[in-house]
């Protein structure tokens, strides 16, 4: 039998459910916020992921799934979707309309890490980017939306963690004293980061290498070096931030690891996840869309990791399962034919409606319908036919009513109707 690939996993009915509900509650919510949506390839040349998220990356270095196609072009799946955002913001002009552009996209990233618990090598973001805003009052807004988006999910324990990475030019005298640090340390690090430590030392911070990890706990921090306008812009953030009581803490060994942050970079962290407790990222990525040939246009994003909380907001016990409203169990073949058009109008008017399409008995029938949890059945024989009234069985209170055949599509109409009203199962 041909599995699935390591890493990767199907997301079943049942559980789809939920993370269609998660897709809706970001939808509604983004677009109160004024974010519009865009849809952005899966493929992409190479070049625009190595040019943005950076060469010295781990994503870049290790974990892109990189092919050439069948004319020798090298590409690969989006390992994360804000190079693709940039670049069709650029390509297609849009900063011509307006500068200020703001979009959000869902859908799947891939990166060829070690599959664990909460993490995978195919998984689901949802993006939000926010283009032509250099006032810190929009960082403090993405910040928001993502809490009340996680509010409105109900996911418990959660707090934003937040740093500065600073501009070019703080980091000119932060890399120094960071080259200074390492360089007398360089035995107890990583391969890896013995190579970055000269080519791109900021990448040494997130090496996930616990020996990597114990020589960082002393490195300097990148917020003792910070500039006047870096230091002015994140003061605003965090005021702004404690004066509408968003719950964060300072992290200032957050780092990110995309070359592109810029300024405040955030992550969201939940209690309730264990090792993979981030359930979101983000930050400012201000010369992004210059390095990749567009305009000098400061941006700001984040992604959020739909699988950590889709299994976060599974913990919650909802039941987000759609169960037929109806289930018509017809015998015999004019019963079925009449129950055929019956559904065909319900499925036309909101109603969820099934049958059975084989000649099954009634017991057989109603065992189906009580598996699928069908709210109702309405039940069709032939003695119901001579009688010319069907039986509509409430599957809660087990209640039974007769309704008049030519009735019927109105009749149950209004049941459905009024069950979805009531809290009581009034039969
Ligand atoms: P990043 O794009 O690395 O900033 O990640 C943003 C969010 O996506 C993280 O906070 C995670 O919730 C989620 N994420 C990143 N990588 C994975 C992965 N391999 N599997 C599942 N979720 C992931």
């Amino acid at each position: 039998m041909i599995q699935l690939i390591r890493g990767f996993k199907d997301i079943l009915p049942g559980e789809v459910e939920l993370w269609q509900h998660i897709e809706r509650t970001a939808v509604l919510l983004f677009e109160d916020f004024g974010f519009k949506e865009i849809r952005i390839p899966i493929l992409e040349h190479t070049e625009l992921f190595s040019r943005s998220i950076g060469e010295d990356t781990d994503i870049v270095e290790k974990e892109m799934y990189t092919f050439s196609d069948r004319k020798g072009a090298l590409i690969t799946l989006r390992p994360e979707a804000t190079a693709s955002v940039v670049r069709a913001y650029i390509q297609h002009k849009l900063h011509s309309i307006d500068p200020v552009q703001k979009y959000y996209t869902i859908g799947p990233m891939f990166r060829r890490e070690r599959p664990q618990k909460g993490r995978y090598r195919q998984f689901y973001q949802i993006n939000a980017e926010v283009f032509g805003v250099a006032s810190p009052l929009v960082d403090v807004q993405m910040v928001l939306m993502l809490m009340a988006f996680f509010s409105k999910l109900s996911v418990p324990d959660i707090q934003a963690h937040i740093n500065s990475l600073g501009c070019p030019v703080c980091r000119v005298d932060f890399k120094s004293s960071l080259t200074g640090f390492l360089s007398d340390k360089t035995e107890h690090l990583c391969a890896d980061c013995k190579k970055r430590s000269i080519k791109n030392p900021l990448r040494v911070l997130d090496c996930k290498v616990p020996g990597c990890k114990a020589v960082l706990s002393a490195a300097p921090l990148l917020a003792a070096h910070l500039c006047a306008d870096c230091t002015q812009h994140f003061n605003t953030v965090t005021s702004r931030l404690s004066e509408l009581k968003v719950p964060f803490v300072i992290d200032d060994r957050l780092v990110r690891g995309l070359d592109y942050y810029t300024r405040t970079t955030f992550e969201i962290q939940t209690g309730s996840l264990g090792a993979q407790n981030a359930i979101a990222g983000g930050g400012r990525y201000d010369g992004l869309v210059k390095a990749l040939g567009g305009p000098d246009q400061p941006a700001i994003g984040f992604a959020v990791g739909l699988d950590r909380l889709a299994s976060i907001v599974a913990l919650n016990n909802a039941d987000f399962s759609r169960r037929p409203d109806i289930f018509v169990a017809a015998l015999g073949e004019k019963s079925q034919d009449m129950a055929f058009g019956w559904i065909c109008a319900f499925c036309g008017e909101g109603i969820r409606a099934e049958m059975d399409f084989g000649d099954k008995s009634l017991k057989s029938q109603m065992k189906r319908a009580d598996r699928l949890g069908a709210k109702y059945v309405l039940i069709l024989g032939e003695n119901e036919i001579e009688k010319g009234a069907a039986v509509l069985r409430n599957m809660a209170t087990k209640a039974q009513n007769t309704i008049l055949l030519p009735d019927v599509v109105q009749s149950v109409k209004e049941k459905i109707k009024h069950f979805e009203r009531s809290t009581n199962l009034d039969g």
